[in-house]
């Protein structure tokens, strides 16, 4: 069930020959699920050229026409939901009913954008004089270029996929190597549906070899990354020889905040579930956790009760609640967090090894007795790793949640409407949840501040992300 792996360039898949390739793996055995073929320096050239030559007629096309090809791409991914599920699951590790919800999450992201661009209004200003007409215009930015990354191989890429070519823009997507079957499906769905060669097309190969490629090219207008950010300030330092637009979805690590008022059952249930899902591999997944001292002893224990009770096992099987973790980097990763943490007399409250040796497995892990300078408050986890730190005061907290160089999303539990509404201006970041991790939808805007990031997806502000203001003056 694991497709044959290809590259989509100019309405044609092309598979491995004459191509370098890779192996892709399944996190959950090592065993390797297929081959993938690496985009050459022509084929690449050849992508620039296709979505170059297909923009014009893409643009052309009536806002209703280019919503009725993508409403049908979207229910062509609710027709194979399962499937593409199981493919997620396969190459990434997540367990199904998650790469599930996310297949339908990103039809209906798909959806939001075709819907979106039918309304992409410019204005008409009152002249200074009469008989003068001031029109603002939103026009396409022209072709772009996407990277994205494993995490989320279904959500990244559709909001960068629909916000382009809602908006009227062509598309090249990098796609992240070790999910490639995921991408692939969704571009199958766009070409099913009747999208035009050259509209969209995906490839794959050593990412700094293609994104350093595509970037250079003068007929790309915009790039769209989502990843760490030493990454994304490097694609904005080559997109800025040729003065490109840039929307940068980097990583992030975020405060929660439980106040002496919370609802604590709420916040212990609430972080249970969304801390672990996706293995804690999630940039916008509630990080540091600092908990008032009066609530402190209950939270830790009901939360270190809800991460032993996580069962732990390959993401197809019926009853897991975490997958392995995407690659063999994040285990590195988390022992890395958790050595350090240990070296500086920290305790583990739950977890804390690598289960077993065939998989990327990793146990729900709980820290506690931090010093403020251990990696697991400073640096972006990216697991299923959590520090649970007290706090005395509110000016406190806020000092502390607001350390890092990050400020992708914030969260806080509280009963006080004053509380909520002081802390959602005082957190510095571009999301804040309060009493809820649900942060993430269709219609709302999505993205980050500091070195998070900047610009969103989603909303109208991620349609908004893909047009140029054009102002025409007749008199
Ligand atoms: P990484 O920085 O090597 O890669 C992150 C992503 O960027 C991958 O998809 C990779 O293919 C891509 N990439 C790397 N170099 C690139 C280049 N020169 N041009 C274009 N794309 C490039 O790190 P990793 O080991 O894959 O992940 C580690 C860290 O990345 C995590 O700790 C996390 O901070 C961050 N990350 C963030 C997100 C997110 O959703 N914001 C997603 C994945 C990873």
């Amino acid at each position: 069930m694991y497709p044959a792996l290809s590259l989509y360039i100019d309405g044609q898949f092309l598979g491995s020959e004459g191509r370098a390739s890779e192996p892709v793996f399944d996190p959950a055995s090592g065993e390797v699920l297929a081959d993938l073929p690496h985009a050459s320096a022509a084929d690449l050239d050849t992508a620039i050229d296709a979505a170059t030559r297909a923009f014009p007629a893409w643009k052309a096309m009536s806002a209703y026409e280019r919503y009725r090809l993508l409403r049908r791409a979207a229910d062509l991914l609710r027709d194979r939901k399962d499937h593409i599920a199981r493919v997620m699951t396969r190459e990434q590790g997540k367990v199904l009913a998650e790469a599930a919800a996310e297949v339908a999450t990103s039809a209906d992201i798909l959806d939001w954008y075709a819907e979106e661009g039918r309304r992409a209004y410019g204005r008409v200003v009152p002249g200074r004089t009469a008989g003068t007409r001031q029109i603002v215009l939103m026009e396409p930015v022209g072709p772009c270029a996407a990277f994205t990354p494993w995490n989320f191989p279904a959500l990244t890429p559709i909001r960068k996929i629909g916000g382009a070519l809602g908006a009227g823009c062509t598309l090249i997507l990098k796609a992240a190597e070790e999910t490639p079957g995921t991408a692939l499906e969704l571009v199958r769905a766009l070409h099913d549906a009747g999208v035009p060669a050259g509209v969209v097309n995906l490839v794959f190969g050593v990412p700094a070899q293609v994104s350093e490629h595509l970037i250079a090219a003068k007929a790309i207008r915009k790039i769209t990354f989502t990843g760490s950010t030493a990454v994304g300030k490097h694609l904005m330092k080559l997109a800025a020889d040729t003065a490109k637009r840039t929307t940068m979805e980097l990583g992030g690590n975020a405060p929660v905040i439980v106040f002496p008022d919370a609802d604590l059952d709420k916040a212990v249930n609430t972080l249970g579930f969304f801390k672990f899902r996706n293995a804690g591999q999630v940039c916008v997944s509630p990080q540091r956790f600092f908990v008032h001292e009066s609530l402190y002893d209950r939270f830790l224990d009901g939360f270190t009760e809800k991460a032993k009770a996580v069962k732990v096992g390959n993401g197809l099987a019926e009853g897991t609640g975490m997958g392995p973790l995407a690659n063999p980097r994040r285990i590195e990763a988390m022992e890395r967090v958790v050595a350090d943490a240990a070296a500086r007399g920290a305790k583990v409250a739950a977890g804390g090894e690598r289960i077993g040796n065939q998989g990327n497995f990793f146990q729900p892990t709980v820290l506690t007795d931090l010093a403020d300078d251990t990696l697991s408050l400073s640096q972006e986890i990216f697991g299923p790793v959590v520090p649970v730190v007290p706090f005395a005061s509110t000016d406190e907290v806020l000092k502390r949640a607001n350390s890092v160089d990050m400020g992708l999303a914030s969260y806080a539990f509280t009963r006080s409407i004053d509380t909520a509404q002081m802390v959602s201006e005082a957190l510095e970041s571009g999301m804040v949840g309060i009493n809820t991790l649900a942060i993430s939808t269709p219609e709302t805007p999505f993205g980050g501040i500091k070195e998070s990031g900047h610009g969103s997806e989603g909303g109208i502000e991620g349609l908004q992300a893909y047009l140029n203001v054009k102002f025409v003056a007749q008199a």
